[in-house]
């Protein structure tokens, strides 16, 4: 270690020399990474898929809407398959058609979306490459038709149903003129009707005793709905309803297909029912950072932007070369000044390594477009924390000593959700991945970026 500081070296095992010629490559690049476990990702969704298998004999949609969380969509998608899915459900369409383009066919799973203007999405492509879609609106309907009209090919189609989340689908109301519409397109043979769906608003929340009342009303409307459905002859195969809050703690709604997102990424919907272990669940992303500039400063120092931080002591402050247009919530600033303006609000946690351990440092002051400051509380040649040093702002959160943020820490310091931590960090940051030779065959590694493969 001579000559090296504590955190000059990699925690991560490489599959080959080029696994760590990629490490470095993208640490030259640039100054931060986000590192996918895709054995963390596969096992999770084994996890679900077992979950979902035992109580109810379910099929499982990985949900990968939004870059899969922020952890990239085919090397997500593809370790999903790997833990057992069967569907994939992605929001915008463009993201359902990008599984099909990078060469997951319909062979090997069912694709969803729901999310498209109505009036102008592109309906043949996606009936062309098998993929399922969401309708939740006449117009919509009208639209899809006149494209499967025009291809000659049945659409494949979920009947969205509003069963008390007040956003996309059929209220209760409006859903006699679209259930008239759905069967004579059903008997024409221009819609295939496959499923009947809807979102729960609060199944986060199991031991809120008037959450759980909202659920049960939710469950009670989405059965209604069936109940028309098969009486208007058009009897869903499929039924989907349980995001991962319901498909952990809700077997009895996990009818056909459960649609878990969050779960597949490692955490738990919300840090209210515990953490990810608890669940069986391991986060999959680490995000990690090169320190620049560490310098000492005198005690009275402000700190970046609006001097809402004050250095109580003579210290030592380094450069965290990311900020909010990488992603990182400018919520995340820390006022943990002494100062007259004390609004004791610590900033998002970053773990350094020092030479007496593991220590866990905070966002001092504003986060910058491009970069934050911690103050070191000491001084950094005695901590042994120099520039290029590796930081890690979150990651599974190995154990007490360990010392390891997880989203859930920085959410908590962003007042946001985990979801919203990592599917915010722009795709700069390069996504690298561990264990794709472990968990995926040739062919489906041959659909990724070489370079991301550690
Ligand atoms: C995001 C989403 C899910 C997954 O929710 P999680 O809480 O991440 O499990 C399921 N269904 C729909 C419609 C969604 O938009």
């Amino acid at each position: 270690m001579d000559g090296m500081s504590m955190s000059a070296l990699p925690q991560w095992h490489f599959s080959s020399p080029q696994g760590l010629a990629n490490y470095e490559a993208a640490c030259r690049h640039y100054p931060a990474q986000a590192i996918v476990d895709l054995v963390a990702l596969r096992d999770n969704m084994r996890h679900l898929v077992q979950v979902s298998h035992e109580a109810s004999d379910a099929e499982v949609m990985g949900v990968v809407k939004g870059d899969a969380y922020g952890h990239g969509l085919i090397p997500t998608a593809l370790a999903a398959l790997a833990g057992g899915a069967t569907w994939l459900g992605t929001a915008q369409s463009r993201e359902a058609l990008m599984l099909r383009r990078a060469g997951i066919g319909p062979e090997r799973c069912r694709v969803l979306t729901w999310m498209y203007n109505g009036t102008k999405a592109p309906f043949e492509e996606l009936i062309e490459n098998d993929i399922d879609i969401a309708v939740g609106s006449i117009d919509g309907i009208e639209a899809l038709a006149q494209a499967a009209r025009r291809l000659g090919r049945a659409a494949r189609v979920h009947v969205k149903v509003d069963s008390g989340f007040g956003r996309n689908g059929f209220t209760p109301e409006g859903f006699g003129p679209a259930l008239k519409r759905l069967v004579e397109l059903s008997s024409q043979g221009v819609l295939e009707i496959v499923g009947q769906w809807s979102h729960l608003a609060v199944a986060d929340a199991p031991d809120i005793p008037q959450f759980v009342d909202v659920t049960e009303g939710q469950i009670a409307q989405f059965n209604t709905f069936t109940a028309m459905m098969r009486e208007a002859g058009i009897a869903p195969k499929i039924r989907h309803l349980a995001n991962t809050a319901a498909t952990l703690s809700r077997p009895e709604i996990h009818f056909e297909l459960t649609r878990p997102g969050i779960g597949l990424y490692g955490y738990e919907p919300d840090p209210a029912m515990g953490t990810p272990s608890r669940y069986h669940l391991r986060p999959a992303m680490t995000l990690q950072a090169q320190l620049g500039t560490v310098k000492k400063v005198e005690a009275g120092h402000g700190i970046s932007y609006g001097r809402t931080y004050v250095t109580a002591h003579e210290t030592s402050t380094a450069i965290v070369p990311i900020g909010y247009a990488d992603g990182i919530h400018r919520s995340a600033s820390g006022f943990d000044t002494p100062s007259a303006r004390h609004t004791d609000k610590l900033g998002g946690p970053v773990r350094v390594m020092t030479a007496q351990g593991p220590r866990i440092m905070h966002v001092s002051g504003r986060v910058c477009m491009d970069q934050f400051v911690l103050d070191l509380q000491g001084d950094a040649e005695s901590m042994g924390v120099r520039e290029g040093d590796t930081v890690e702002l979150f990651g599974p959160g190995r154990g007490e000593e360990f010392l390891e943020p997880t989203a859930d820490d920085w959410a908590r310091a962003a007042e946001t959700i985990s979801y919203e931590i990592f599917t915010c960090l722009r795709t700069r940051i390069p996504r690298l991945y561990l264990g794709a030779f472990e968990v995926l065959d040739e062919h489906d590694r041959a659909m990724l970026d070489p370079s991301t493969l550690l």
